[in-house]
């Protein structure tokens, strides 16, 4: 049903909710509030505090008295008591708030207490009602320019009484009762305008466990390939041969890695599917070698993708290195190889002669093709797609997956990212290495810090500063990133050499610059967060990050996990000025520990699960209501789809039809055809 058959939607309006990405009406109600207002929960005047966001119930001791300002703009102000204390409200160019609000009447009075220096603590722009309304829970919706807020409300009522008495129910009967879920209609009913918190509860209850169960389901289905099927046979071990090539004893942590890996895929069972967790600098690289080296050594072909140039590059040099004396073919193919050489690349590949090939997504691409590709190896996991490590299989006949990352996956989203998973964790850093030291200091400090850097460089280490970012948008970064490495330049670092990487600089030129600061042409490299994967320049002892409140804890990991690769003792650097106390813990966090697990826990807690994994770094498909690190609601999605693959079988069942549909809806969402 379009969105114009409601009231109040013309084409005009309708071009809006679409930017929303709501075409229809069925669109509409799955819009979900992203957050709500509980006007059910009423605070004392006297117990709240600065800061925090509350609903009152007041009676108003004054009437609303209005000032015009000099530039023109009206102040309202009023004061309400109940039985606790007095509270001062303000609101701004609202000329009609006076005849809203009368002396002497009681309302509920709901929004944020803000301290001012001049006026003290006051509630601002709160939104009101008269106590006659009663108390609800209002739905808050994302909302774009032009689009009052109560217009959604507005179309969403509408939606909801157009909706069928009974209406078809995706999840069938037995399992909603079996599972005490309420129905489609009550859910979707409660999730927009629920009556109490339990209804609510409830309503969020079955639509996440019902978007999981359609993920869970949709992921079953991609990973079809691997039952019944065997993988490619590996008959003999060469991680021994390959050990005695590198320049150091591998970690016991390594070794088992190795062992799970070479056990796996000489099983002669169904094709390796393992995950390959370790912290940054736990030397997960030479762990996928080692493999990679077996495969091929038994002729079978290995490709590894690493999710960027520079990454793919640095593997590359540094495996070229390692095998320069061994029998091994070994190529790299990347978006900025020269295309003459691509295609070269691309027909040794194809005719089996090379055997270990090194790239990013120019591996996947539909002109790359292998003659026997065994063992298929993803760099830093969480950086590709379901549907791209699934292409990267599709180029052999069920070969070997292995998959590595820094950061740790929740043990029921790895399940379901990855299926019949098996994880290996390297939980042990090469014995050489210095646990880095971090501080956390403010833009006061930054030039003791500078002649800190500069000591440091003085004694041939090198140092990364990550620039502050103005504002969001990319542009802006790139100005602050040059601006900021030209003001160093011009003064404090005016007699060192500096590179300047950021989102813009074209991928041949970072990657001159990033190979120069490896072999230490460069002294201090300036850049946005575009080194924050993987890269490895053991003599840098440096790491100083502007804005550190900006960051995740475990992106701030990551960047510190760039130094305290080599023999040295390094530095981690954090600047802020953030005064917020739940930023200071954040940091606070950063500078006790080195370990990433601590880390990533840490993380979870304190910003909350929906920040977690970033702007979709796991590769699966945008949920809508669900949270990934919502390990209940994982769980029990999992168990339901145990259960309805036991009952139906196969999701073609006609019964499951409904349900079908919605797996296929979601995963077109992602830009993903999993049905064939
Ligand atoms: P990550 O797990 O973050 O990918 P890398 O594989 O890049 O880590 O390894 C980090 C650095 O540690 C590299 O310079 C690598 O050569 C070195 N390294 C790896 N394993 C060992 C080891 N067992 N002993 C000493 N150095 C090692
Ligand atoms: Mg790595």
């Amino acid at each position: 049903m379009p969105l114009t058959d409601l009231r109040g939607i013309g084409a005009k309006r309708a071009e809006l909710f679409a930017k929303l990405g709501i075409h229809s009406v069925g669109e509409l109600l799955t819009f979900y509030p992203r957050a709500y207002e509980d006007w059910t929960s009423v605070t004392k005047i006297e117990s709240m505090e600065d800061g925090g966001t509350y609903c009152v119930r007041a009676r108003m001791g004054t009437s609303v008295s209005t000032r015009v300002l000099w530039g023109g703009s009206c102040v309202a102000r009023a004061k309400v008591y109940d039985d606790s204390g007095k509270l001062d409200l303000v609101w701004f160019n609202n000329p009609y708030i006076q005849q809203m609000l009368e002396y002497g009447n009681d309302y509920f009075f709901f929004g944020k207490l803000t301290y001012d220096s001049k006026y003290g603590s006051q509630m601002i722009s709160p939104s009101f009602a008269p106590v006659s309304k009663g108390a609800v829970i209002h739905p808050v919706y994302r909302t774009t320019a032009g689009l009052p807020a109560k217009s959604i409300s507005s179309a969403m009522e509408q939606a909801l009484e157009r909706l069928p008495l009974n209406i078809n129910d995706p999840i069938p009967e037995p399992i909603l009762k079996k599972y005490g879920l309420c129905g489609l209609r009550q859910a979707l009913c409660d999730v927009h305008f629920p009556k109490t918190r339990e209804a609510l509860d409830n309503a969020r209850k079955r639509l996440i466990t019902e978007e999981l169960l359609v993920l869970n389901l949709g992921m079953r289905q991609l990973k079809g390939r691997s039952r019944g099927v065997s993988g490619v046979k590996i008959e003999k071990d060469y991680s021994g041969e390959f050990e005695s090539l590198l320049p150091f004893t591998m970690t016991n942590a390594q070794k088992r890695a190795v062992a799970d890996c070479v056990r796996d895929i000489s099983a002669h069972g169904a094709p390796m599917n393992r995950l390959v967790q370790g912290d940054v600098g736990s030397g997960k690289t030479a762990v996928a070698a080692s493999v990679c080296y077996t495969a091929a050594k038994n002729g079978f072909q290995a490709a590894f993708m690493a999710p960027t140039e520079i990454l793919a590059r640095q593997h590359f040099d540094n495996l070229s290195k390692l095998l320069e004396n061994t029998d091994l073919r070994i190529a790299l193919l990347t978006g900025s190889v020269k295309e003459s050489e691509k295609k070269r690349v691309r027909e040794s590949l194809a005719n089996g002669e090379i055997d270990l090939v090194i790239g990013t997504h120019a591996l996947i691409n539909d002109k790359t093709e292998f003659r026997n590709l065994g063992l298929a190896v993803t760099d830093e996991q969480h950086r590709f797609g379901v549907a791209q490590r699934a292409k990267l299989l599709g180029k052999g006949e069920n070969p070997h997956l292995m998959v590595m990352s820094a950061t740790p996956i929740p043990r029921t989203l790895g399940l379901i990212i990855f299926g019949d998973l098996d994880i290996s964790v390297i939980d042990e850093l090469p014995p050489s290495r210095k646990p880095v030291k971090t501080v956390l200091r403010g833009t006061a400090d930054r030039k003791k810090i500078y002649r800190f850097i500069k000591s440091e460089i003085a004694q041939g280490r090198q140092a990364f500063i990550v620039c502050p970012l103005i504002e969001e948008g990319v542009l802006d970064n790139v100005a602050s990133a040059e601006e900021y490495a030209a003001d160093l330049m011009l003064h404090d670092f005016s007699d060192i050499p500096v590179a300047v990487v950021h989102g813009k600089t074209k991928p041949d030129e970072k990657e001159r610059l990033m190979a120069d600061f490896a072999a230490n042409k460069y002294s201090l490299l300036v850049s946005t967060t575009v080194i924050e994967v993987g890269v490895d320049v053991p003599n840098a002892s440096v790491m100083m990050i502007e804005n550190a409140e900006r960051f995740g804890l475990s992106q701030l990991h990551q960047l510190r996990g760039r130094v305290g690769r080599g023999k040295f003792q390094s530095y981690c650097v954090l600047i802020s000025d953030s005064q917020s106390p739940v930023t200071a813990e954040r940091l606070r966090v950063m500078c006790s520990t080195n370990d990433g697990f601590k880390i990533a826990d840490e993380d979870l807690k304190l910003r909350g699960p929906g920040d977690f994994f970033g702007e979709r770094q796991h590769g699966l498909p945008q949920m809508s209501i669900a949270d990934f690190a919502d390990t209940k609601s994982l769980e029990l999605s999992q168990k339901i789809a145990d259960e309805i693959m036991f009952i139906y079988k196969d999701l073609r069942n006609d019964e499951l039809r409904l349900l079908r549909a919605e797996v296929e809806r979601l995963f077109a969402r992602g830009g993903e055809n999993i049905m064939n």
